[in-house]
């Protein structure tokens, strides 16, 4: 399969995935409303729906980013930009190209972004702990975002 055409089935699989989510999301927000109205709801129910809604919203979000970034990289595509680096101009490694289909940096450049911007200082571990918290609840919803380099 050429990198294009993976481009494509995964651009069909993410819009199929955000078309499902927006379904349930919407089902949902009918339902509990229709529930909210009767007065005899367990408040932790009420709780409990409204985390599954939020995480939900959360998922749908980060599916369109990575929407978004499948087809910036199909616009690369057609310029000619594809699969070259957009911050040192070298070309990008094949493995890494057909492990991570839309990325825009090679892996030197984006282990120096990563140093960068990742490199948890003393007091934001707890931030980082409540992040991969994040990271189990996508897991167990079954899409895989789990993004090692970008
Ligand atoms: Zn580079």
């Amino acid at each position: 399969m050429d990198l294009q055409e993976k481009l494509l089935n995964k651009k069909d699989e993410l819009q199929k995935a955000i078309e499902r989510k927006k379904d349930n999301l919407m089902i949902t927000v009918r339902e509990s409303t229709d529930e909210l109205s009767m007065y005899d709801q367990h408040p932790a129910d009420v709780a409990s729906d409204l985390y599954e809604r939020e995480k939900d919203a959360g998922l749908l979000e980060m599916m369109e980013l990575e929407l978004q970034k499948v087809n910036d990289a199909l616009n690369r595509y057609q310029n000619g930009q594809y699969g070259i680096c957009s911050i040192c101009g070298r070309a990008i490694e094949p493995e890494r190209l057909d492990r991570l289909v839309y990325t825009t940096q090679c892996i030197q450049c984006a282990r120096q972004t990563k140093d960068n911007f990742t490199r948890p200082a003393e007091e934001d571990i707890s931030f980082s702990g409540a992040m991969s918290d994040r990271g189990e609840s996508f897991e167990i919803a079954g899409y895989d975002f789990y993004d090692p380099e970008n």
